[in-house]
């Protein structure tokens, strides 16, 4: 007989996105610790804030264990096609070269992507079909469709030999989602008369009370906007949220506009939503060519930049910098879109230059042009109560957030609320605890390079951009005297200090001086004279500038 082992049971390890919103990658274990086999669910990315991390354009989820565990990594699933939940693929598929499962929608957004991207993998992709039921492995897997801010969001209904997950992905309650079907509630109370083990879920709102609009609601507001306004109207929203381009398409029809795409996302994803049906009976699409000659009431421009990205639509618009459209005086700005935290500096920037045009510009602060589609605090409650499941687990969120979410479970009743944070390997089966570790944490993408996040670059150039540097190169002689006169280039660094006097003048004087100062004998050793001089030189700086500036000094036996 086979050794029996330990027993066998369900884990669960969050690689990313607790904690956070973004970098979405959670793991399900089926085995014991011998042997695991595992299911990864979406593999996102986060955006890094200029300045924090200079030069970073992308964060995502260290995928070290799973690359160790590869042989027992039986697939990756994606819930949708938001850059959170499946915008690392391209960059750490190749790491990982199993087989990914996602609906048409998301499947044909990952394409689309990886053409438009130049040197992108082939990434095989299992098209599965909305609401489908299918095998990965020992995880029998459903979809369950979720109303969210994007076609085709999937909940996961995961079947083990130990019980069912509920994985929610991202989601809402939204009886009229203008696109796609409500969230199934009739799937969602089958699963708690069956049974549910866990519920793994969205935390995003659930420090806001009561139930969020639904996209019928901001349908409405825009369709008042547009019919009332005097002249031209652009929209900026998230490309993605086909069923709010689809909300204006018809709202610009009502007024007898005709909508102009600007911005090669809304193209992309306008054109994709084409081929998978989502935008059937909507009137066809404008290319900017007919901007210029549309009437000023007969147009909608709906564009992309609604984060105010400084290259995308609307910034440049605002800037006058576009090619083929123009905003003036009078017209009607409508921002359909909430300003992603970190991105207020940037979004400002836009909508400042817009009204200092005398644009009129309108936002959710005065009007419903925006609905969230994560669940406030009553469909989270609602949630609970269809599923009733044993275990609770917030993900999907900031501290604050997961606080909320469990605070809310227990107060609902629910016996385990597993607090966790990314790494952590959490039992489900059985006895649910916390009762591991695996590794976990960020990549930095970095230019065309996947950096480690604790690599020296990124800080050097923190340091860099905030008290420069200074290069010095000394020739050094055999008989241990200076060949020449130290070169000195100072980057980033104020040219004279409060006297008035030049800078590089006193740190040159100071390297000669510091190199004298040495005993004949170290000298002649090139590492205790950069070592020397490196330190000499960093608190000359520091006492007339008050900052230390990172220093390089180059000795050349000559
Ligand atoms: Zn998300
Ligand atoms: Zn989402």
């Amino acid at each position: 007989m086979a050794q029996a082992g330990p027993p066998q049971e369900l884990v669960f390890a969050p690689l990313g996105g607790v904690g956070e919103i973004g970098m979405n990658l959670l793991i399900y274990g089926v085995g014991n610790e011998r042997r695991r086999q595992w299911l990864a669910v979406d593999l996102g990315v986060s955006f890094a804030a200029e300045e924090h991390l200079p030069g970073i354009d992308l964060i995502l989820p260290d995928v070290r264990f799973l690359v160790e565990e590869r042989k027992n990594l039986c697939g990756i699933v994606l819930t949708h096609a938001h850059e959170d939940h499946f915008g690392a693929l391209i960059d750490l598929w190749p790491r990982l070269q199993v087989p990914v499962y996602a609906t048409p929608f998301s499947a044909a957004l990952l394409a689309a992507k990886c053409a438009s991207e130049p040197g992108a993998p082939q990434i095989p992709v299992n098209i599965v079909a909305r609401n489908s039921r299918f095998g990965i492995g020992p995880f029998d897997i459903e979809l369950c469709t979720m109303a969210h801010s994007i076609p085709e969001s999937n909940a996961l209904i995961i079947r083990t030999p130990h019980g069912a997950v509920l994985h929610t992905g991202d989601w809402k309650l939204d009886d009229t989602p203008i696109l796609g079907d409500p969230t199934d509630e009739n799937k969602l109370r089958a699963l708690g008369q069956e049974g549910c083990l866990a519920l793994v879920g969205d935390s995003t709102n659930a420090v806001r009370e009561g139930r969020s609009p639904s996209e019928a609601d901001v349908a409405r507001t825009i369709t008042d906007l547009i019919k009332s306004a005097p002249r031209r109207v652009a929209v900026t929203t998230f490309a993605s949220n086909v069923a709010r381009l689809r909300a204006v398409a018809e709202a610009a029809h009502a007024a007898g506009r005709e909508v102009v795409l600007v911005g090669r996302a809304m193209d992309r994803i306008a054109q994709i939503a084409r081929e998978t049906g989502y935008l059937d009976g909507v009137q066809e699409f404008r290319g900017t060519d007919a901007y210029g000659y549309l009437p000023p009431d007969k147009v909608v421009a709906l564009c992309t930049g609604s984060q105010g990205e400084p290259r995308a639509a609307l910034a440049r618009i605002a800037e006058d910098q576009h090619p083929d459209v123009t905003l003036s005086r009078g017209d009607r700005v409508i921002v359909s879109a909430r300003t992603i935290p970190g991105n207020e500096k940037a979004v400002g920037r836009v909508l400042n230059g817009l009204i200092e045009q005398e644009i009129e510009v309108i936002t959710d602060r005065t009007h419903l042009v925006h609905v969230s589609g994560h669940p406030r605090r009553a469909e989270l409650e609602a949630l609970i109560g269809w599923v009733k499941p044993k275990i609770v687990v917030p993900v999907h969120g900031e501290a604050l957030h997961l606080h909320e979410h469990a605070a809310l479970a227990r107060k609902l009743g629910i016996k385990h609320v597993i607090r966790c944070r990314n790494g952590d390997l959490v039992r489900l089966s059985g006895d649910p605890a916390i009762i591991d570790e695996v590794p976990a944490g960020r990549l930095y993408k970095d230019g065309a390079l996947i950096v480690e996040a604790d690599a020296r670059t990124v800080a050097d150039r923190k340091r860099l951009s905030f008290a420069g540097a200074v290069s010095v190169a000394l020739a050094l002689a055999e008989n241990g005297e200076l060949a020449a006169d130290p070169e000195l280039d100072l980057i980033g660094i104020p040219e004279r200090d409060r006297e008035g006097n030049s800078i590089a003048q006193a740190v040159q004087d100071v390297i000669i001086e510091a190199f004298q100062s040495m005993p004949r004998g170290r000298r002649r050793d090139p590492d205790s004279v950069a070592e020397a001089v490196r330190r000499a030189v960093r608190s000359a700086i520091a006492e007339r500038w008050g900052k230390k500036p990172m220093c390089h000094v180059h000795v050349l036996p000559v």
